[in-house]
Parts: C-alpha cells; structure tokens; sequence
C-alpha cells in the first residue's frame, strides 16, 4: 500500500474505519472513487457531512430523523395507543421492514448493562414513563410492547421496565416466539419479527 501517494493512503486508512470492510475492499472503492467523475465523488463527500449534521434524535420516539419529529411519529395512519420499546434504531428499523407493525415506537438508546456501568438514567426510560403517564400530544397510550434483545441485558431491561409500570393501566407485552434466546434483533429475518410480534404474550 506504500506505493501509493498519501491522499489514496489517507483514504484508504479512513475506509477501512468502517465495519466490515478490510484493506482490499478499501482499496477497491478508493480507486473506483478515483476514477469516477468528481461530480459523484462530490455528492457522496456531502451526503457524509450532510449526515452528521443534519441527522438527529426525533422528540418523540427519540429516533433518527433530519427532522424535530420523525416521519413515523408525524404519520397520522399510525396507532398512536400501541408503543414498542426498542434498544436502538436499527431494531426499530428490523421491525418495520418485517411490515407486521403500525404502532409508534419508543427508542432507548441503550440498555440496562450494570457491567458497563449503564443504569436507568442513562438510557431513555424517564421520556417512555413521560411518554405513559401523560402526554397530551397524543391519546393515551394502551399498550407497551417490548421489543428489547433476549439477551441478558435486553431481559433485564424488559423486566425493569414492566415492573415500573406495574402500577399502570397499561398492557405490557413482550415479543415471543421466534427471536432466539441471547439474539440481537439485528440478526432476525422480516419473518421472525413478524410472527414475534404477533406471538406477543401478555406481561400484565
Ligand atoms: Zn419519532
């Protein structure tokens, strides 16, 4: 790789930052980069800068979103009384490519680890307790899916959580069948989610 000059170095060194993508790969799209036209090397350079500024947490679901509320959240063909709680964004978006749900979501941006030294306040179980009691934004809210891992951190997080609201009016469920015990949503198929959820069994 030394034989080439230090920009294509630089660039390579940066690429391979990605996940899953080796020295090999990253030399591939750096010479791809380098022969395309500059317009399109140009548009992929500002859609990167364009990401980190523009993207945020949307107000509700504390999804992503280039805007205060997110495109899921501000749709008025949505079930506003069923919440699913997940870890991170990228379950909320396993679940909604699944298709099997219209409900809104509640994204906690994290997960109870004690290990890693993650507790309650650290992750965003006051906003989905907010969000429960009383937001006269939307309807009250009837049930409480949640969609965390069946990992251990991910039960421990659904306990903690159902055991908060045990004293509410609201249905707690939990996502069944079909997510293997100690996966990571991440890892399962548009048809597993979809019967998972379907499968939800009753907390309390
Ligand atoms: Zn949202």
């Amino acid at each position: 790789m030394h034989h080439y000059p230090a920009s294509i170095r630089n660039l390579i060194k940066n690429i391979t930052k990605l996940p899953g993508i080796g020295v090999k790969t990253a030399e591939r799209l750096v010479l791809h980069i380098l022969h395309a036209p500059h317009k399109e090397a140009e548009a992929l350079a500002q859609s990167i800068l364009e990401l980190k500024s523009r993207i945020r947490s949307c107000r509700r679901c504390f999804g992503l979103s280039d805007t205060e509320i997110c495109t899921i959240c501000s749709n008025p063909n949505r079930v506003t009384s069923i919440v699913c709680v997940v870890e991170q964004p990228g379950d909320m978006a396993v679940i909604e490519k699944s298709g099997g749900f219209t409900g809104l979501y509640h994204i906690l941006q994290g997960v109870l680890s004690p290990m890693d030294g993650v507790g309650p306040d650290d992750i965003r179980i006051k906003e989905l307790m907010d969000k429960i009691t009383y937001d006269p934004t939307h309807a009250p809210i009837e049930e409480i899916i949640l969609a965390t891992a069946t990992n251990v951190e991910g039960e421990a997080t659904a306990s903690y959580i159902a055991k908060l609201l045990e004293n509410h009016p609201v249905k707690v469920t939990r996502i069944a069948s079909g997510v293997p015990i100690g996966s990571d949503l991440k890892y399962v198929d548009q048809m597993t989610m979809q019967r998972a959820l379907r499968t939800r069994y009753v907390i309390k």
